[in-house]
């Protein structure tokens, strides 16, 4: 479904270079552009990737200005699960252990911003809709 309303916008006079404008990526979701942009503001500092340990639990952390919205992507996964509470997703990459040569682990990340997006389907309270891959580091 396509909207094309014209130019009926009734937005206040500020031009904050925000969300409000930024339609949910519906087209493009996977886009390789989303990882290329991403890479570079990994490199500018804009984003920021890790992963931290505890209690036997690595969760992997991606905050800072997502590729497409610029909203804060606020992404986080667990990269070892211990017990139970598996997610189906993951149960075939759980099968092997996650080690990197290098130490670094590719990650999907998904924008979870809490920024309104025009379009976002009904049930889903976040994000924008885009999904890159980023590679952390692992840190021992
Ligand atoms: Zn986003
Ligand atoms: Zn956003």
């Amino acid at each position: 479904m396509t909207v094309d309303s014209g130019s009926g916008s009734t937005a206040g006079p500020a031009g904050a270079a925000g969300s409000a404008d930024v339609a949910y990526q519906a087209d493009a979701p996977n886009a390789y552009e989303w990882t290329e942009v991403a890479y570079d503001y990994l490199l500018d500092g804009k984003l920021t990737a890790g992963i931290r340990s505890a209690g036997g639990i690595s969760t992997a952390r991606v905050s800072g200005t997502c590729p497409y919205c610029k909203d804060d992507v606020n992404f986080s996964e667990v990269l070892d699960a211990v017990t139970g509470e598996s997610m189906g997703t993951l149960s075939r990459r759980a099968a092997q252990p996650a080690q990197a040569d290098d130490g670094y682990v590719p990650l999907t990340v998904s924008c979870r911003c809490t920024g309104q997006h025009p379009g976002r389907p009904a049930g889903v309270s976040y994000g924008c809709g885009v999904n890159f891959r980023v590679e952390v580091r692992r840190d021992a």
